[in-house]
């Protein structure tokens, strides 16, 4: 995909402190990562979001995810770390190529990954659930 930063890490054009490669995934460290050790875990085909990628990219990807969240908890880590993945604009994803971050967690580390909750109204709950469940 032409401009795509995370396409010219998979065609090497641009260089990565790369983690882990396969036929269909490489793995990295982010540049700006949000604890030290943060990685990226990337299908090699282009796809916007989840939504876009094909089972064997997607199986692929999160088998992927799992070595290097273990490779980074057996490294420097504990066991914790999150799992995120941004799709689309309003979700806060920056790069158009489908990635998971994981991110290493320690003891007071300053990152926030939570959010308030909200209150359903009677019934509403359950009419969420009928609209979902039409599009499965
Ligand atoms: P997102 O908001 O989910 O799209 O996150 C994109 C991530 O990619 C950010 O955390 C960036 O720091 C990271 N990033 C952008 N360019 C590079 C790059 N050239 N190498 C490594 N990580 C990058
Ligand atoms: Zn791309």
């Amino acid at each position: 995909m032409e401009g795509c930063i995370f396409c010219k890490i998979v065609d090497n054009k641009i260089p990565a402190a790369k983690v882990y490669e396969d036929s269909k995934v490489i793995g990295f460290l982010d540049i700006m990562p949000a604890n030290k050790g943060h990685c990226l875990v990337v299908p090699k085909n282009h796809a916007q979001t989840l939504a876009e990628m094909g089972d064997d990219d997607l199986c692929a990807t999160i088998k992927a995810a799992k070595k290097v969240a273990r490779a980074l908890s057996l490294s420097f880590g504990n066991g914790s770390f999150n799992m995120v993945m941004n799709n689309g604009k309003e979700a806060g994803q920056i790069v158009g190529h489908a990635h998971i971050h994981l991110i290493p967690r320690f003891q007071k580390d300053r990152l926030r990954i939570k959010w308030s909750h909200l209150k359903y109204g009677e019934n509403e709950i359950n009419e969420y659930a009928d609209k979902i469940k039409k599009f499965i």
